[in-house]
């Protein structure tokens, strides 16, 4: 008798989702530049990866063994830059694809980086600051080896903050007996920061809105607005876009939602997730899922949380007139076209969430070049520079007949395969 197995299809980690849709994207720009056989296969892969493991003693005395990583998916153009994420689905596939959008992202806005980006696999919401503090203090000295001012420099991303670069700058300055500002951006501003930093993702990203939102003659004074992710940058972008006169209806965080046909207060808000740890049940406000907000009827809808939101299976429903990639790989590629189809106006994560590698930019070379710029001078710079992406991306786009997502991977690939055969291989 033959015992009868159903067959359960592999679990795919959101890591390994991202890690394909990221090789994917590759794929289409390399395939639409003909790029030759060699440079394909250099630029498909991560340079180099570090996997740590460490232990960490948490309040309780016991002791827990963490899992980190480092990976660095180009230097053709620069040291390498990208984030530090800490969050339960934090793997290597995740930090993989991660890199290599930095490494595009970086390429497209013009900032002499290549890519790079890191995490360890924990969940920070259940740790206390002793513990945190301590686990950054270890992971930091684990990836000292790799990590400098002249080649790999990290930066907060989904769970680490500002107070993370602090514990990070001042680890490695105890290591060498002198302060080391430079090892990593989005510190703050007391220890070599740079103001404009922390609003920097969600500024660029209303510059970006604001760019595509006056090419499809959309005014965003009363425009309806959702944010799914209310962190560093979905809060930031929330506000900014409210203080221009968007209607924000709908927030969501990972504890839940908040919406108000009329306009949700994004300030108050903010208040009641610091006291409550989520937007769900502030006063005024109706419970709202994610699959409920990106149905709403909308101008615009920004994706401030994590990869792998909108997919195939809810393409179909997004009602929005722009939908700005806020968030890194927040669109499948099977998404795509659906969303092309239904003439949904996307702003691509690699030029939309650029504000904050421009200004970590901006806070490394006032830190080599010991200067500090004022507010506006970081302002204005940053949308100069992001706004001539925006348009040498839409005259691609236009130029090539291709989509806008394609024309920003275009670009970027051509420049970073541009830099590879000029330094050529080595020995
Ligand atoms: P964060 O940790 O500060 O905030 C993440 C937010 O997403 C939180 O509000 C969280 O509650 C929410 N969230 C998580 N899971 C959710 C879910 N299932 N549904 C709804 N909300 C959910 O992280 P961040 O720095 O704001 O990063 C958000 C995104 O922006 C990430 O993709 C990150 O890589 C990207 N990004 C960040 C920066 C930066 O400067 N921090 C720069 C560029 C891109």
């Amino acid at each position: 008798m033959h015992a009868t197995a159903t067959a359960t299809p592999p679990v795919q980690t959101s890591g390994a989702r991202a890690l394909s849709a990221a090789i994917e994207q590759f794929d289409a720009a390399a395939d639409h530049l003909s790029l030759e056989p060699g440079l394909r296969a250099i630029l498909r892969v991560p340079k180099r990866e570090l996997t740590v493991r460490f232990p960490v003693r948490l309040d309780d005395g016991s002791v827990q063994v963490f899992q980190g990583y480092r990976v660095q998916h180009n230097v053709a153009r620069g040291p390498a830059k990208g984030g530090l994420r800490f969050h339960p689905d934090t793997d290597i596939n995740d930090v993989r694809a991660l890199a290599m959008w930095m490494t595009w992202k970086c390429a497209l806005v013009g900032v002499p980086f290549g890519g790079a980006k890191g995490g360890v696999t924990c969940d920070p919401s259940s740790m206390s600051v002793t513990e945190l503090e301590a686990l950054t203090r270890r992971f930091a000295t684990e990836l000292e080896p790799f990590i400098g001012p002249d080649s790999d420099i990290p930066a907060p991303d989904v769970g680490t903050s500002a107070q993370t670069m602090a514990w990070i700058v001042d680890t490695v300055s105890m290591h060498r007996g002198y302060s080391i500002p430079g090892i990593v951006t989005g510190k703050p501003i007391a220890i070599g920061g740079s103001v404009g930093r922390a609003d920097a993702t969600g500024q660029g990203a209303l510059y970006t809105i604001e760019d595509a939102a006056g090419r499809i003659g959309l005014d965003l004074r009363g425009a309806r607005v959702a944010v799914q992710g209310f962190g560093n940058v979905g809060e930031a972008t929330a506000r900014l876009l409210y203080d221009a006169g968007a209607r924000v209806i709908a927030i969501t965080d990972v504890n839940g939602g908040a919406t108000n046909p009329e306009g949700l207060d994004v300030p108050f808000l903010r208040r009641h997730l610091e006291e409550h740890g989520t937007v769900a049940g502030a006063p005024g406000t109706s419970r709202i899922s994610n699959d409920e907000l990106f149905a709403l009827d909308l101008d615009i809808l920004v994706l401030a949380a994590l990869e792998g939101q909108i997919t195939a299976a809810n393409a179909g429903t997004v009602r929005a007139r722009i939908i700005a990639e806020a968030a890194n790989g927040p669109v499948n590629p099977d998404a795509d076209p659906i969303l092309h189809d239904r003439g949904i106006f996307v702003v691509p994560d690699i030029l939309c969430n650029a504000g904050g590698v421009i200004v970590s930019y901006f806070e490394w070379a006032q830190n080599r070049a010991a200067i500090a710029w004022t507010l506006d001078e970081i302002n204005e710079r940053m949308r100069h520079q992001i706004l001539r992406a925006a348009g040498d991306l839409w005259d691609r786009a236009a130029a090539d007949g291709i989509s806008q997502r394609l024309a920003a991977h275009v670009i970027a690939v051509e420049r970073v395969a541009e830099a590879t055969r000029l330094r050529g291989l080595y020995p």
